[in-house]
């Protein structure tokens, strides 16, 4: 059932690509997954730029003034963000956090723009959506990352007072996968313009913006004898002709965001709006994405915030059974949880982007493991808190304000969240993105030896080149090197340095055992590979809130430590249940069973109910009879 949509190696090599091969500068995240622990990497904690925060401090005192009165119930119920809140945030300057001085913007760094996305998110998904879509993805970032000087004059200076982007890469076909993409730019008689046709669904701002980014396909070229698609970055103005919102869209939860599918009809656009150069467009995505996703993680960090201080005055408040509901243990043990999981998500926000401004370091793992971590710890936060909020949790807060009690929205809060463990890469992609890294160095170095079509030469050349690295990587993925750290420096927290060390050789060993095991199949085990990644995510996490702890507990915070020391037990007990499973015993089963509710044999387990309104009249495991669910899918994609 291909519909004529890309070959799996055609959406392979659409990624690979455009994925970035080099690693010219050094990644904790990288080394961990070569079994290679580097405190020094993030040991000391990058200290924070306190003349940064200093210039920052009068525009987010300025926010968080601006959101304390916003009426985000208002803004849900009737999911419309008022014009004129949208002017009040153009006049603070709130779409060109970003963008330097000299172009009008407010010439703010990275972290002040996530400090401000962590105020706005700790409130309301909608405005969250509308500035985040505009400065993380939108324009303004791939302009300042790749933009010529004469389109940073054009466009600058009309972002930073406030014209509203968008970006625009999803179609219906291309979703995770861009190899599907059918937006089309053809370059004219002439080469001056390109005229772009095609449909962009779930563009966030879509529906508001002045300026979109939008990847479309212009000509393939012949590269070493074979056909290379080729996708281009334009910034194509709304104002253009051809250029047509199609719907606006509704969802789940941030019921005011901009969202909408936009057609593009003979859009004709200048040669000199392509950003960065013809062909380089999906690439551009990602590296703006790297930077890009470190907002999202603040973002659910004072989601998690909010969540902690709800379910804390409630807790203490609400007295059941005789004692308040914090002092039985079951709803104990979800507020320690919720304390130790939002320390660590900050940590883990926060020092990505340290790292990222500190300069020649490569965020690109760090970035991906903090989206992946902390939407996903955020969303389990805030089921906790609705658990915790009982019945009032599943209430709106507008029904409890009617009826006189405080209207505290979690169920908005839950409602907003959900979309951030799928967009700007879902979960199970970020997963193969990591993985696609982690096994990298071992299949670049090794490849050749297990793959079982090799031949005796390329056998022998490949040991020939990665014996002398695996002569000394391997044994000393074993043993500490002679170099037994006892990380006496972080005190209390220093037997969890340890066990990180410890376990970062133990993971670097793992994945290289797995290729062994599996060779060239590796690819296609994501449940081994996902395996891998959640521990290093979880050894990433862990160093993150050692190291903020430190920092954070010689500044006088030195409650900090106790949360620290508590994420980190927690985060030694998953890593270790991976590790105990990490070849899952019933991974196979699983997957077979898969294949067969795919195939409809199972069928028969959804009779007696109502058809409902889904795709229902069709029975069940027609559509998969088409498809080859024989043999398992392949896991490298990577966007
Ligand atoms: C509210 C909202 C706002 C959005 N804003 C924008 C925007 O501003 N600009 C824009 O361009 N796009 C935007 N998107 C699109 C968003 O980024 C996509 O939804 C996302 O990329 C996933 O694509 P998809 O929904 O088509 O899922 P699919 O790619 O169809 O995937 C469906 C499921 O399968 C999983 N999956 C897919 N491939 C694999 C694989 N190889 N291995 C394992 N699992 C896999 C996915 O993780 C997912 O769970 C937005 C979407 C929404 C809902």
């Amino acid at each position: 059932m291909t519909h004529g949509l890309a070959s799996e190696k055609e959406a392979r090599d659409v990624a690979e690509q455009a994925r970035e091969t080099e690693w010219e500068h050094p990644s904790f995240a990288r080394e961990l997954f070569l079994g290679r622990f580097r405190p020094e990497l993030i040991y000391p904690h990058p200290p924070p730029d306190l003349a940064e925060e200093a210039r920052a401090k009068p525009f987010l005192d300025k926010l968080k003034a601006f959101m304390d009165k916003v009426d985000s119930e208002e803004i849900d119920r009737t999911g419309e963000i008022p014009e004129a809140l949208v002017q009040e945030l153009r006049d603070m300057g709130a779409f060109g956090i970003k963008i330097p001085k000299e172009y009008g913007g407010l010439g703010l760094s990275q972290m002040s723009y996530i400090r401000a996305m962590e105020i706005v998110t700790s409130k309301d998904g909608s405005l969250v959506a509308l500035l985040s879509a505009s400065q993380s993805i939108g324009v303004p970032q791939p302009l300042k990352l790749f933009g010529t000087d004469d389109q940073k004059k054009r466009f600058f200076p009309r972002l930073a007072k406030g014209a509203i982007s968008a970006f625009a890469l999803t179609e219906v076909d291309a979703g995770s996968d861009p190899a599907n993409m059918r937006t089309t730019a053809t370059p004219t008689e002439d080469g001056e313009h390109f005229i772009i046709n095609g449909e962009k669904l779930w563009c966030t701002n879509g529906t508001r913006a002045e300026l979109f980014v939008v990847m479309a396909r212009t000509p393939d070229v012949e590269k070493n004898g074979k056909s290379v698609k080729q996708i281009t970055a334009f910034i194509v103005d709304a104002s253009m002709p051809g250029v047509e919102v199609a719907h606006r869209l509704r969802f789940m939860g941030l019921k005011a965001i901009e969202n909408g599918v936009i057609r593009f009809t003979n859009v004709k656009v200048p040669r000199e709006n392509i950003l960065w150069g013809e062909g380089k467009g999906l690439k551009l995505a990602l590296i703006t994405l790297n930077t890009g996703r470190l907002t999202l993680p603040a973002g659910c960090a004072g989601a998690a915030k909010q969540m902690l201080r709800i379910s804390r005055k409630w807790a203490n408040e609400r007295v059941q059974w005789g004692q308040p509901i914090g002092k039985h243990e079951a709803v104990a043990q979800k507020i320690a949880k919720m304390a130790a999981n939002t320390f660590a998500m900050e940590a883990v926000a926060e020092m990505a982007t340290a790292l990222y401004l500190k300069g020649n370091y490569d965020i690109r793992l760090e970035a991906a493991i903090a989206k992946m971590y902390n939407s996903e710890h955020g969303w389990r936060i805030i089921d906790d808190t609705l658990q915790i909020r009982g019945g009032r949790g599943y209430e709106t807060a507008e029904s409890l304000a009617r009826r006189g009690e405080k209207p505290i929205a979690v169920e908005r809060a839950m409602r907003d969240f959900r979309i951030n463990l799928i967009f700007e890469g879902s979960s199970e992609i970020m997963r193969l993105f990591i993985a696609r890294e982690a096994v990298d160095h071992h299949f670049k170095m090794a490849f050749d030896i297990v793959k079982p079509e090799s031949t005796v030469k390329e056998r022998l050349s490949a040991m020939a080149k990665s014996t002398p690295f695996y002569l000394t990587w391997y044994p000393s993925r074993w043993v500490n090197s002679g170099r037994l750290r006892t990380f006496g420096e972080f005190g209390k927290l220093a037997k969890h340095m340890r066990y990180a060390e410890r376990n970062t050789r133990h993971l670097g060993r793992s994945i290289f055992h797995a290729m062994v095991r599996y060779g060239p199949k590796l690819e296609r085990k994501q449940a081994v590979l996902f395996r891998a990644v959640d521990i290093g995510a979880e050894l990433f996490a862990m160093s993150s809130a050692c190291s903020r702890a430190m920092m954070l507990a010689k500044a006088g915070q030195k409650e900090a430590i106790a949360l620290a020391d508590t994420f980190c037990r927690e985060a030694e007990l998953r890593i270790d249940e991976h590790f105990r499973n990490f070849y899952g015993p019933n991974d196979e089963n699983m997957y077979k069973l898969a294949m067969s509710v795919l195939r409809g044999e199972h069928a028969w387990l959804e009779q007696g109910i109502a058809s409902g309104d889904t795709e229902m009249g069709q029975p069940a495991g027609e559509e998969a009879e088409s498809v080859n669910y024989g043999e398992s899918q392949r896991v490298m994609a990577g966007v």
